[in-house]
């Protein structure tokens, strides 16, 4: 371990943001690069983030402590591939298997995507983790596979282990063990911090609102948005944000592995409606961001024909298989890793869905075994859930409302159990509220 030189102590600087002052752009930087250098421990930064999620940051601390994270490792510059390269990045949802079709799809457009994607965090799923369940794909690459991907094939998707922020990498692991996700200030330093080492000069943000996202409220999300924006535009970027619902999952499938699949059905032109709305939205953004159509209908004309006619598929097959995917898995999905036992939680009575609570849904996929309670817990990849009914569905009794998928049978009576806790009924008609709620820039 380094000495450090500096007069500077960390505990200095917990202090003075549990006491809610503003830091200085020094003393967060002082922080951001110690952190990263093991200089300050896991606890100290644990402190660190709680002391922010208590007390809050200025708009200055944020965009400080975001552009000192971005510069905690290498930042690409993506100029000598492309003339305009676009990212998306979303604030973490539940069966939010967005990128893993959106990727491919704007790609196929001939627009390069460069993305730096993450692991689950809290009840969230996380992309990395998703694609880690296709055997043989890598998610680390460094800074100059990075690059030669995206010359070679206009498309990649990297962990965070390539030297691209990495203080974001250790404090995104952190967070999610200590409580501290659900800081408005920590989310859009983490995001903005990724996008800016990243490269990329348009950036879509996919902002969730609602039980299943870390924004609770569509007030909350929008200050998020807003924030987010404001700093990649102070750096030059073009910056749109989606504020879209997380009350109830997206899609239908909940677990890496079964996210795949549904990802795979979108690609190959069919897919759950809502979640192919939902690419098309964030995708449609990105591609007129960068100019390559006029409005936000025309792109999604675009795209939805790349989705029916094949196109998308194939860039995401190239995609896949270039980062060492095996093709046979991505063809057959029943070679995906598999659960072991698999059973459905039955509706216990007629009715309307009024809603299924996003957030159970997300925890009762931890409880499988799909995400982690404990940093660099092992993940099982087969285990989740499929909801067989969305809001404003009508079931009848004994009608299944999810297939769960397990590997232990005691963990599958608990989450079934957990499921039909997580939905509300209605005697009436529901009628589910609009997916999409915002678009800003
Ligand atoms: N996504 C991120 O990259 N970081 C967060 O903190 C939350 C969601």
């Amino acid at each position: 371990m380094k000495r450090m030189t500096s007069s500077m102590r960390a505990v200095d600087i917990i202090a003075k943001k549990r006491d809610g002052e503003e830091l200085s752009d020094g003393e967060l930087k002082f922080f951001v690069e110690g952190y990263t250098r093991d200089d300050i421990p896991d606890y100290q930064a644990s402190a660190f983030c709680m002391a922010v999620l208590l007390r809050g940051m200025t708009h200055a601390e944020v965009t400080a402590l975001t552009l000192h994270m971005a510069h905690s490792g290498d930042t690409l510059d993506l100029h000598s591939i492309a003339p305009v390269v676009v990212d998306k990045h979303s604030t973490g949802g539940v069966g939010d298997k967005t990128t893993l079709v959106v990727a491919p799809l704007v790609a196929c457009q001939g627009l390069p995507v460069g993305k730096m994607s993450g692991r689950g965090l809290g009840f969230s799923g996380g992309t990395i983790d998703k694609l880690e369940s296709i055997r043989g794909f890598k998610v680390s690459l460094s800074p100059a596979e990075f690059m030669a991907m995206l010359a070679q094939h206009g498309i990649v998707v990297s962990g965070q282990s390539a030297n691209l922020a990495p203080a974001d990498g250790k404090f995104y692991a952190l967070r999610d063990v200590t409580a501290t996700v659900e800081s408005l200030d920590l989310i859009a330093a983490s995001v903005m911090s990724k996008k800016i080492a990243a490269g990329a000069d348009a950036i879509v943000l996919d902002v969730k609102t609602g039980k299943g996202a870390f924004m609770k409220t569509e007030a909350e999300a929008e200050a998020l948005a807003n924030l987010m924006v404001e700093i990649g535009r102070g750096v030059g970027r073009k910056v749109a944000a989606v504020i879209a619902d997380m009350n109830q999952p997206l899609g239908l499938a909940v677990g890496n592995a079964l996210e795949v699949k549904e990802a795979i059905e979108t690609l190959q032109g069919g897919g759950p409606a809502d979640f192919r709305d939902h690419c098309l939205t964030v995708a449609g953004k990105m591609v007129e961001l960068a100019g390559k159509a006029p409005d936000l209908d025309a792109a999604r004309a675009m795209l939805s024909r790349s989705l029916n006619d094949g196109t998308a598929w194939n860039k995401f097959v190239e995609w896949i298989t270039a980062q060492g995917g095996d093709r046979a898995v991505i063809d057959d999905p029943t070679l995906l890793p598999q659960a072991g036992v698999v059973d459905t939680a039955p509706a216990p009575r007629a009715g309307f869905i009024a809603a299924i609570d996003a957030a159970e849904v997300g925890k009762t996929g931890v409880l499988l075994g799909g995400g982690r309670t404990k940093k660099g817990d092992p993940i099982d990849y087969g285990v989740g859930l499929v909801l067989q009914a969305k809001v404003g569905d009508e079931v009848r009794p004994g009608d299944a409302l999810f297939t769960i998928y397990a590997n232990d049978p005691n963990t599958l009576t608990a989450a079934r159990k957990r499921l039909l806790a997580a939905i509300d009924w209605s005697d009436t008609a529901v009628t589910a509220p609009p997916h999409i709620r915002q678009i800003i820039g």
